[in-house]
């Protein structure tokens, strides 16, 4: 297959939003890439395209149509049923090599990151990973990609000056999700991949649950967090205990996840969940610059923290000095018998 990468520049266009989907449910993430593709799109001139891998997934295709989108892409084929890195990468690839987008965003979900980088190398072309801003240089048109670096201490803003396409993954819950709309304007396009099962180094033999309560924390609208101040995994009792006061979800800072006290899922931060909650209590939690960067975007920050120079006091609205131990139970005692609107 012939290498993007040795191709003009000025024969690429388009932006191209990857979505995933299982079992025909598309993950939240591609709805908000469509929403930044199309201000993306909207600034250089030029369409939106969405790509949908799977099988029988015609009503999916067309369902979003009613986003803002110009081309939805089905890729449809037996061996696209179930996620698989080879069926997809390849699939993915042969429509890129052959279409030529200027911009392709994927979600950095668990299959997006496999996924973004695997095609990033079969089109000969590289990829910012886990971007939280996305723009366009009015110079010169080119995708400016912001990612935290050196552990989350500054922003840093990359460009892809010679290959093409452009591509990053995004963080999910960052981006504005786009609006659905009952009109839909686009097409849908139905392509065959080239696909041999024997292309395929891996085969999906069965499911297992694990069991786990999911948590929600992208859409949360008020998330209680407990940090290493609980000084003990039976300290998130509590902080359960308020978040369902609160109607809320548990969240944590990484300290608290990394001591094994919680699973990783609850953790908010640079390398945890983006959150924007409403509400946002954090519970001994300090505030290193990695937490906020996953929740300085909420409505409303509360800190419950002993020390008075914690850093999350600096970006709170309502901050109390003291005992994580004996606030929670006040406040637990205040909201009894009390609806969480009339907070
Ligand atoms: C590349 C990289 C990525 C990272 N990603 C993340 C991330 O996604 N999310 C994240 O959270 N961190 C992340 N970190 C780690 C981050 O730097 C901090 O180490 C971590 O957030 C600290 O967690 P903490 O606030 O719970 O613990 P600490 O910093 O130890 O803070 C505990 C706080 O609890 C307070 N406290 C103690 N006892 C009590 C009590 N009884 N009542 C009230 N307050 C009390 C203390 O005063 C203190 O402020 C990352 C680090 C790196 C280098």
């Amino acid at each position: 297959m012939e290498n993007n990468e040795r191709k003009d520049p000025a024969l690429f266009e388009h932006v191209w939003i990857l979505a995933e989907q299982m079992d025909g449910h598309v993950h939240p993430v591609s709805i908000e890439l469509i929403g930044e593709g199309r201000k993306l799109a909207d600034q250089i001139g030029k369409k939106v395209c969405v790509v949908l891998a799977g099988y029988q997934l015609e009503e999916v295709a067309d369902k979003l149509l009613h986003y803002p989108v110009d081309t939805v892409y089905y890729l449809d084929h037996p061996l696209l049923k179930d996620y698989n890195t080879d069926a997809y990468a390849l699939a993915m690839s042969q429509l890129i090599q052959e279409k030529m987008p200027e911009i392709v965003l994927v979600g950095a979900t668990s299959i997006g990151r496999d996924l973004g980088p695997r095609i990033a190398a079969k089109v000969g072309s590289g990829l910012t990973a886990d971007c939280t801003k996305l723009d366009i240089d009015p110079e010169d048109g080119k995708l400016l990609q912001t990612r935290p670096a050196f552990g989350g201490n500054l922003m840093a803003t990359i460009v892809c000056p010679k290959s093409r396409p452009q591509m990053s993954t995004v963080r999910p819950g960052v981006m504005e999700k786009a609006k659905y709309s009952e009109q839909c304007l686009g097409e849908v396009v139905r392509v065959t991949p080239q696909l041999r099962a024997e292309d395929l180094r891996t085969q999906l033999l069965e499911r297992v649950d694990l069991g786990r309560k999911r948590v929600n924390l992208i859409d949360a609208k008020v998330i209680v967090s407990g940090g290493r101040g609980l000084k003990t995994p039976e300290g998130f009792a509590l902080i359960q205990e308020l978040a369902d006061a609160l109607k809320g979800e548990v969240g944590s800072s990484r300290a608290a996840v990394d001591a094994g006290w919680i699973d990783h899922s609850h953790q908010v931060g640079q390398t945890g969940t983006t959150v924007h909650p409403d509400l946002y209590v954090a519970c001994g939690i300090s505030g290193a610059i990695q937490h906020q960067a996953g929740m300085h975007e909420s409505k409303y920050i509360v800190a419950i923290n002993k020390d008075p120079e914690a850093p999350i006091f600096q970006i709170c609205d309502y901050g109390i000095v003291g005992d994580l131990y004996e606030v929670i139970p006040e406040f637990l005692k205040s909201l009894e018998g009390k609806h969480f609107l009339d907070l």
